[in-house]
């Protein structure tokens, strides 16, 4: 795709704030009749702490969401050109979000995917989802962009310059000139430079998607909520002999697969940092029931996120799992301990 873009960037443009505000409020009034909408994001948010926090501005080129519920289910989301911090096991399809850019050095070649990890389910091996020029977009979610293309009764591109391919192939078969073009549907684009949809616009507005944004959520009267960073953790304590401790701490997903947001764990007391997967510390003094083991857990730091102390309360072997919220706003950790982690049970089927 890198071929399509252009070698010299477009000339930017911006319109006064007054203009942008009437704009927003005819977009709103449009967003209110509309039974479905449609978002072509490339570097855009919908959240103006984007900026602010650039790791949080990963989203899909195309995205279909309930009329101003602006939430954004998975299944509705078509990620055209996949995304650098999502992959996937080749064997078994478990799909892994990285806090770190998950994507293969290409050394054997631009198809070769491999990122050099393995699967944490079945130990497959994890390619990226990036789609590199030459490749096949993929069918799923290119089959869901036209279907919302061709259902949505508004589309709202935001921050792109749409000439991407499959977008420039040709005017005609652009995933927002299907919508331009249909009768009743609207078009709006808000991007800085020209694209070559903008003859076909029913709004055209030239000024940053997150100035957009914020207009268009209070014309709305929809509040932006805050963007809250949630992380889960599991902390597991094995006794090995007598007075001899095994603890490890993992980062998890909702289903409990090992996902990698940490750098470091520490452990009060202890001289070593455990500074590679698994986080695992051994304790040789005796550990009594009740005693408090402190972590200080050390993050990938994207989003500015300070260390966290995590006061473990010992209660004999076990294992726990800590929700962890960060806000970035106002800097602060919370922590929540859930006593028994829910376990994915694999099904195992057996030769009837
Ligand atoms: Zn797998």
């Amino acid at each position: 795709m890198a071929e399509t873009a252009p070698k010299v960037a477009a000339e930017e443009r911006r319109e006064s704030l007054a203009a942008v505000d009437r704009e927003a409020d005819a977009l709103a009034k449009q967003i209110k009749k509309a039974s479905t909408l449609s978002f072509s994001l490339v570097q855009a948010s919908l959240h103006p702490l984007a900026k602010r926090y650039p790791a949080r501005a990963c989203f899909p080129p195309l995205i279909r969401s309930k009329p101003l519920a602006l939430t954004l289910p998975k299944e509705r989301i078509a990620e055209l050109h996949g995304n650098s911090n999502r992959e996937a096991c080749k064997d078994c399809n478990k799909e892994y979000m990285r806090d770190f850019r998950a994507v293969s050095t290409y050394k054997n070649g631009i198809h070769d995917h491999r990122t050099g990890r393995k699967c944490a389910r079945c130990g497959g091996t994890l390619v990226d989802s990036i789609i590199n020029f030459g490749e096949n977009l993929p069918k799923r979610d290119l089959d869901l962009a036209y279907q919302h293309a061709e259902l949505a009764d508004l589309c709202l591109v935001l921050g792109s310059s749409v000439t991407i391919t499959p977008a420039c192939i040709t005017p005609a078969c652009t995933i927002p000139t299907i919508v331009g073009e249909r009768k009743g549907a609207k078009l709006a684009v808000c991007n800085l430079q020209k694209t070559p949809v903008d003859g076909i616009t029913d709004y055209r507005i030239f000024t940053e998607t997150d100035i957009l944004m914020a207009k268009l959520m209070e014309k709305l009267d929809l509040p932006i909520p805050p963007f809250i960073l949630r992380r889960r953790l599991i902390v597991k304590v094995e006794t090995q002999e007598e007075d001899r401790r095994k603890v490890e701490v993992t980062g998890v997903d909702s289903d409990v697969t090992p996902v990698t947001f940490l750098q470091s764990v520490r452990l009060e007391g202890s001289r070593r940092i455990a500074r590679a997967e698994p986080y695992i510390i051994h304790v040789r003094d005796a550990v009594k029931t009740g005693a408090e083991m402190k972590f200080d857990l050390e993050f990938m730091g994207h989003y500015n996120e300070p260390n966290l102390e995590l006061v473990h309360s010992y209660n004999g072997n076990e294992e726990v799992l800590y929700l962890l919220e960060y806000n970035p706003e106002t800097g602060e950790w919370t922590i929540e301990r859930q006593e028994t982690p829910e376990r994915v049970v694999e099904c195992i089927v057996l030769d009837p």
